[in-house]
């Protein structure tokens, strides 16, 4: 960057990066900023190059305190999903103008964060194996609790690997994932000799066990017929492993693979 000269004839200024409060759009923000400072009297003086971060930093802060993506987010959840300005402006239906204004500051609508983050936010979480979901130990938990209810028997049992309950929670998750688009608790789900089970269950099953299941946002309606579902089609343990063992998904998964959600729509048993 160029120097600068104090305006008050002290010589060179130094840039530093400030740590700066003010007031934008009504909210209190702290952003930092690079500012050149006079060594001397402590005079402050901007170029048109920092003025621009300038204005871009408090965007930035005004988004984060409002949960809106700020530019940063944008343009590196854009670049995560290779996708050019052009083409994510195609995705969403406005010019690319308001791309490029967006990843230098100008703050978009409310409405536009949230089409901005279907857009980009749940196509990063969608890699098919977590049902469009991120993996919540706490509503593997709910979910759980909600079969035993149903079916009336212990399922959370740690001496058995959850080998029953894998399956009920695999069935809820698939079903979840082909009526509502989106599964139920995240997990992901490998193909081992005893059916479909939680990836990774050995480390999973304790912690679980140990969350707290009110921790987290209360299954909806839709949710909770969904289990009640899978519940009322496999009222025993026996008729929920055996009708897994069916399934021609699993039985042609290679042991250890995963089975991705897309799988949903193949399911025979339910
Ligand atoms: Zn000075």
């Amino acid at each position: 960057m160029k120097d600068l000269n104090c305006p008050k004839g002290h010589g060179p200024m130094a840039l530093k990066e400030l740590e700066k409060q003010t007031t934008f759009k009504g909210v209190d923000i702290t952003y930092s900023a690079d500012t050149f400072v006079c060594p001397e009297c402590g005079i402050e003086a901007g170029t048109v190059k920092t003025a621009g971060n300038v204005q871009r930093a408090i965007a930035d802060a005004y988004r984060s305190k409002m949960g809106l993506l700020t530019s940063h987010e944008i343009k590196s959840l854009r670049i995560s999903h290779d996708l050019s300005q052009q083409q994510l402006a195609d995705l969403i239906n406005v010019g690319v103008a308001s791309i490029k204004r967006w990843e230098t500051g100008l703050i978009q609508s409310k409405s536009m964060d949230h089409v901005l983050r279907m857009q980009l936010q749940c196509r990063f979480d969608s890699d098919n194996y977590s049902g469009n979901r991120k993996i919540s130990l706490p509503r593997i938990k709910l979910v759980a609790k909600q079969f035993e209810k149903l079916i009336g028997k212990r399922l959370l049992k740690i001496h058995d690997q959850f080998l029953f309950l894998a399956k009920y929670l695999w069935y809820a998750d698939m079903l979840a994932f082909r009526q509502l688009g989106r599964g139920l608790t995240g997990a992901t789900y490998a193909a081992i000799p005893y059916g479909p089970q939680l990836n990774n269950y050995k480390d999973l099953v304790k912690p679980i066990k140990a969350s707290d299941e009110l921790d987290v946002e209360p299954l909806s309606a839709e949710e909770l017929r969904i289990i009640r579902q899978v519940a009322e089609k496999f009222p025993g343990e026996e008729a929920v492993y055996e009708a897994a063992h069916r399934e021609k998904v699993w039985q042609e998964a290679a042991t250890g693979s995963l089975i991705p959600y897309s799988c949903a729509y193949e399911l025979t048993e339910i």
